[in-house]
């Protein structure tokens, strides 16, 4: 987690850190040890209805020597009142829409970074990454969700628990060698920092594995949508590119307020290069809070399937 000598290093997000500390709105909603009921009960984020779970589990043991695409056009649901009005395909029940599991590199220390796969394979492409920067690790609560909720038909879901395993086993922002990996991206990058420092972005342009394993991986799946979870400084950037009505749905959906983040050096961040490397993708940063209840978890799921959605909406 961010401590608040590290505020300002979160995200490209990150932050200024006269607001962070200075506005009571992000302290009382920052779903911050106690206040979390508070504002979990005082300030319902959204009207957005939850996806129902599918009820068609039981016919999955007799669609499981199929292919998958067959299973998925063959599980009789119910389409949710929340789905779009073109939909004609159902929802994918992760019973039976898991894809696979890849190792996509190694980290500085040998551990796999692994990326699960499920949905429709050849649908749009989402990739959502939970944690980046080590001591960050909220969003994984809401990879746990996006491994079992329903999709969306036609969404080819590729989740990422962490590009910096390293970080996350050690409990710190950089990697092995002490490198904000969202500062070592090849786009724009730039000497930022010294070894032991927050910001520090490495030798060079991706000199880290991790960010080389990314960069192919991402290469390779061409994501049409990107989503990055930083903490802690509760909000989401707005942005007047494509992906800015993502970022105003993604907010609305889960209370989080459309504020720009500055304090850093944002030079070779992730979110950016894949923007700047994937033609027409979109690609952002959320930042949670320091924490992030089970029910939060759960809404972050739902507006991550949303704007998937929207994503492939807009094309
Ligand atoms: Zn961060």
């Amino acid at each position: 987690m961010c401590v608040a000598t590290t505020l300002v290093g979160c995200g490209s997000g990150s932050s200024a850190s006269s607001a962070a500390t200075s506005s009571p709105a992000v302290v009382s909603t920052s779903a911050g040890g106690s206040a979390d009921v508070a504002a979990a009960t005082t300030t319902p984020p959204l009207t957005i209805t939850v996806a129902p779970a599918i009820t068609a589990g039981t016919v999955t043991a007799t669609t499981e020597t199929t292919t998958t695409a067959s299973a998925a056009t063959t599980i009789p649901t119910t389409i949710p009142a929340t789905a779009p009005p073109s939909t004609t395909a159902p929802f994918t029940d992760a019973a039976t829409d898991f894809l696979g599991e890849e190792v996509i590199g190694y980290s500085v220390q040998g551990r796999p970074i692994v990326a699960s796969h499920r949905g429709t394979a050849g649908g749009t492409v989402i990739l959502v990454v939970g944690v980046i920067h080590g001591n960050e690790n909220a969003g994984l609560a809401i990879l746990d969700e996006l491994r079992t909720r329903p999709l969306p038909p036609n969404i080819d879901l590729w989740l990422m628990d962490a590009m910096n395993p390293d970080g996350l086993a050690n409990d710190v922002r950089g990697n092995g060698n002490q490198v904000d990996l969202n500062r070592n991206f090849p786009h724009d990058w730039t000497a930022v920092a010294q070894l032991g420092e927050w910001e520090y972005s490495g030798t060079g342009p991706a000199s880290e594995p991790e960010t080389q394993a990314f960069m192919a991986f991402a290469d390779r799946i061409r994501p049409s949508l990107t989503l990055w979870y930083h903490q802690d400084l509760y909000r989401i950037s707005p942005s007047t590119r494509s992906d800015g009505p993502l970022r105003e749905r993604y907010a609305h959906i889960t209370g989080l307020p459309l504020l720009t983040v500055s304090g850093g050096t944002y030079t070779g961040v992730a979110a950016t290069w894949v923007r700047k490397t994937v033609p027409e993708a979109m690609s952002f940063i959320v930042e949670l809070g320091p924490t992030l209840t089970s029910p939060e978890a759960t809404l972050h799921a739902a507006a991550v399937l949303d704007i998937a959605t929207m994503d492939r909406a807009i094309g």
